[in-house]
């Protein structure tokens, strides 16, 4: 394999497998105390991970100190999830140390793959939202954007999951139980948060007004950093994770007054804030304790922030908002808005109206999602009980938007009063935090093109019409570092060696690979690579599952977290309808298929766990069903999360992104997916959309009800029994839900399934989608049996999905939102 073009690297071009051998021999020595005789796997992982950080430490200071000495203006990502994944073959990537570090450990007999499997995920986060957040960073630090992004130390990340039976079990994640290298603390940046208590009204010798708010108690955030490198190491940015500790302060009081046990107590209820990542992929509104994460990162960042501009600006307020720019990944940061205006009206006694300005021209909110159910509200009891300042303050916002700017525009509408109002009226007074965020930014994002036109005519058309400005698009991407260039080194490489090795930073470059996409032996270099990356999952999958399957076999991929507005479930029955068809007609006539699946579900979610327990009962039943030949097979890979990603995406033929019209937002896995040139099989959904226009309709399988379809379908009143009646395999499949066909001696066991989809009214229309998806799948089917034009899609897949790496998406936050100039370092 070629090696690195030194020139890309100019940092680094010094460094040589020998000089990076003796810093490893080094660190293992002097860093980790052990040596080349005794070193176990993780200290040999160690000791890469101290020299490797050599050279990004050196980079995080002067990238540091390049931002402050020009007083840059920057973003600051709130985010409550980072889904980072790993980070020593990421690291070692983008510093262009990984062909170097691996010939070095070779020379030591060190297996530089076995090597980086020592490192745990830094699974802070759930899905694709936090996953987003993650690319972002890579792709700021890339573009050498002054940024730093925030959220939370947890603890524990997204629980591990296991399967014992089929069931899946979780158990806790521990990433940092021996230490993590890639994390600095920094005792110097503490900040220290209120909460609980109650409001004082003060009056001054003028008739004036003040507020004070008297905390019941404080907790402590503790800084963690995390460096986040930039291709080609020049900018190197910080994720700073916040860790609640009990305040100092607090304790002695109690401590002091001989109560040690209950001091102790308040010690473990302050760690409790950033314990554990809530597993809910959409929401967990009505705790408390997330309520307070929410509340406890984003004042220790939006602190960390004032006392940064400070430095330079001391109480001059008036160049904040072009200084700082906060964007919030959801609404889970939007306590920050009324935080900010209480800092500045409390705390610094600006002008309300003035203090408002600068709030409004510094927040900037992306919405992800329409789902009912995970737009968050909070009751005002709660956050009377935690945040009674807070709860004061935004009431006034509220108050003057509505009789402002709404009765201005529609005078005397209560009606209209009542969608924008920040509270929520009836029998539990709720706060909704969507209003709040659109209400203090300004600007609002959807993250694909169909999802936001859905947040101006579906979610905010009031918002839409009183500022026609204020809503736009930014389509999601995915960094090409890592989903490209890292996970699949044979692919990377035969694009270097095609198109030239510049495409990781300016992927519209792949597009020259259409020139290729007809050529026979382009065509075989592409499928071998292809094959190969199934040989190595077929081992992962062996390894994991116990079952084996047949790389000459397609490979077809849904990996996701589970939940019913995917559709796993629809994957499922038309799997079933598959055996069923096989089992009727041995002869059926399909080249054998292998559907993966990859889903954690969230533990509360019973119908999510049922549908995991009901594949992988199906998988059990079909693996070991002689009499189908190995036409079929079933695996559902456990543990799903960023590192798993990483071995599956390159060995997918097909992708599966069978959302219900106008539920999945924009989807990224779909993009990593098409980018290692599988074809994707989808629904016209969130950014499905866009990649079917970029790849061409020819190279992508599109089925099922358009977002228009399903809202008449709803309209006109939809009736799964219908096609439970009207479709005969749909019948035998729902029907087989109930047998012991698949769960011996136990039948009903899957019965909740057919339940969904018949009693509880299918609400995600699998029942009218499934006669396309069956008739996609025969597409799918007959398009592999011409190898050729298969791989030309497959390559096109490649060539054509240069839209949709972040980097683009970031630079369309800088020019539609944050208006942010790079600052590249120059390096000593
Ligand atoms: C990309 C990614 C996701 C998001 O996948 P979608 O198909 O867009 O929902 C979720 N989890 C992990 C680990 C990912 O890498």
């Amino acid at each position: 394999m070629a090696t690195n073009n030194k020139s890309n690297f100019p940092l680094t071009a010094s460094i040589t497998a020998q000089t990076f051998k003796e810093s490893i021999i080094k660190h293992l020595n002097a860093t980790h105390g052990t040596d080349i005789n005794k070193a176990t796997n993780r200290s040999w992982w160690d000791a890469v991970t101290s020299a490797l950080n050599e050279h990004v430490h050196s980079s995080l200071s002067q990238t540091q100190r390049t931002y402050f000495e020009n007083d840059t203006r920057a973003v600051h990502y709130f985010s409550l999830e980072f889904l980072m994944g790993r980070l020593t073959g990421n690291n070692l990537h983008n510093l262009g140390l990984y062909d170097v570090a691996k010939q070095a450990l070779n020379e030591l007999n060190v297996d530089i793959t076995e090597l980086v499997d020592e490192e745990e995920d830094m699974a802070l986060g759930n899905g694709g939202l936090g996953r987003l957040a993650a690319c972002f960073i890579d792709s700021l630090a890339t573009m050498h954007l002054p940024a730093v992004g925030y959220g939370i130390h947890y603890e524990h990340g997204l629980f591990r999951q296991e399967f014992q039976d089929g069931h899946q079990i979780e158990r806790p994640d521990s990433w940092r139980e021996y230490g993590n290298p890639f994390e600095i603390c920094r005792p110097e940046s503490i900040q220290e948060v209120p909460v609980y208590g109650y409001v004082e009204t003060k009056f001054d010798d003028n008739g004036g007004i003040s507020k004070v708010w008297h905390p019941g108690r404080v907790i402590k955030g503790v800084p963690w950093d995390v460096p986040i490198v930039g291709y080609k190491g020049t900018n190197v940015n910080i994720l700073r994770l916040w860790e609640s500790r009990a305040s100092d302060f607090f304790n002695w009081d109690v401590f002091n007054a001989g109560g040690y046990h209950d001091a102790h107590k308040e010690n473990v209820e302050a760690e409790t804030v950033s314990k554990v990542l809530y597993p809910n992929d959409d929401t967990d509104a009505g705790k408390e304790l997330r309520l307070m994460q929410q509340y406890f990162f984003s004042a220790c960042s939006l602190k960390d922030i004032i006392k940064r501009y400070q430095r330079v600006h001391n109480d001059d307020w008036s160049h904040f908002s072009t200084q700082v720019a906060v964007q919030l990944n959801d609404t889970h940061p939007a306590i920050a808005i009324p935080e900010l205006l209480r800092i500045l009206v409390d705390e610094y006694g600006q002008d309300w109206d003035y203090a408002w300005t600068i709030c409004r021209e510094t927040f900037s909110y992306t919405n992800h999602t329409l789902l009912p159910e995970a737009l968050e509200k909070w009751s005002v009891r709660l956050f009377e009980k935690l945040l009674p300042r807070h709860l004061e303050i935004i009431y006034e916002i509220n108050q003057r938007f509505l009789a402002t700017e709404v009765e201005a525009k529609w005078p005397g509408n209560d009606l209209v009063k009542s969608k924008l109002s920040i509270i929520e009226e009836g029998n539990e007074r709720m706060v909704r935090m969507g209003n709040l965020s659109v209400i203090g930014s300004n600007k609002v994002n959807g993250v694909a093109e169909v999802h936001s036109a859905l947040v101006k005519t579906d979610l905010f058309p009031e918002f839409d019409a009183l500022w026609p400005e204020k809503l736009t698009n930014v389509t999601n991407g995915v960094t090409p570092r890592r989903w490209l260039k890292a996970c699949n080194p044979s692919l990377s490489d035969l694009i270097d060696r095609t198109v030239g090795d510049q495409w990781p930073t300016n992927l519209e470059l792949l597009r020259e690979l259409d020139k290729s996409a007809d050529d026979l032996a382009f065509q075989k270099e592409f499928m071998a690579i292809k094959h190969d990356n199934k040989v190595e999952l077929a081992k992962v999958i062996k390894e994991l599952t116990n079952v084996e399957v047949d790389p000459s076999a397609i490979f077809d991929i849904q990996i996701k977290r589970l939940h019913e507005y995917k559709r796993q479930h629809l994957n499922l029955l038309h799997i079933m309808a598959l055996y069923r068809r096989l089992l009727q007609n041995p002869d059926y006539d399909m080249h054998p298929r292998v559907f993966i699946f990859g889903a954690k579900a969230a533990p509360g979610y019973a119908l999510a766990k049922d549908i995991i327990y009901a594949i992988n009962k199906v998988a059990d039943k079909v693996n070991n069903d002689p009499r189908i030949n190995n036409k079929l097979k079933v695996v559902f890979l456990p543990n799903y999360r960023v590192s798993l990603a990483e071995k599956m995406i390159p060995a997918a033929d097909v992708s599966e992104q069978i959302s219900t019209a106008g539920k999945e937002a924009s989807g990224t896995g779909n993009m990593k997916l098409a980018l290692n040139g599988a074809i994707t099989i989808g629904t016209l959904d969130g950014a499905n959309i866009e990649i079917a226009e970029e790849v061409g309709i020819d190279n992508v399988v599109i089925f099922g009800l358009t977002v228009d379809e399903v809202k008449a379908v709803n309209k006109a009143g939809y009736s799964p029994w219908d096609y439970y009646y009207g479709n005969p395999e749909i019948k035998a499949v729902l029907d087989w839900f109930e047998t012991d066909y698949f769960t011996p001696g136990k039948p009903g066991e899957l019965a909740s399934i057919k339940h969904s989809l018949l009693e509880g009214g299918d609400p995600y229309l699998c029942l009218a989608d499934f006669d396309g998806y069956s008739k996609a799948h025969q597409q799918i089917n007959t398009k592999y049996t011409d190898k050729r034009g298969w791989a030309k899609s497959a390559i096109l897949n490649t060539a054509y999905m240069g839209k949709f790496n972040s980097d683009r998406s970031i630079q369309d936050y800088v020019d539609r939102i944050w208006k942010l100039k790079p600052y590249p370092v120059k390096n000593a």
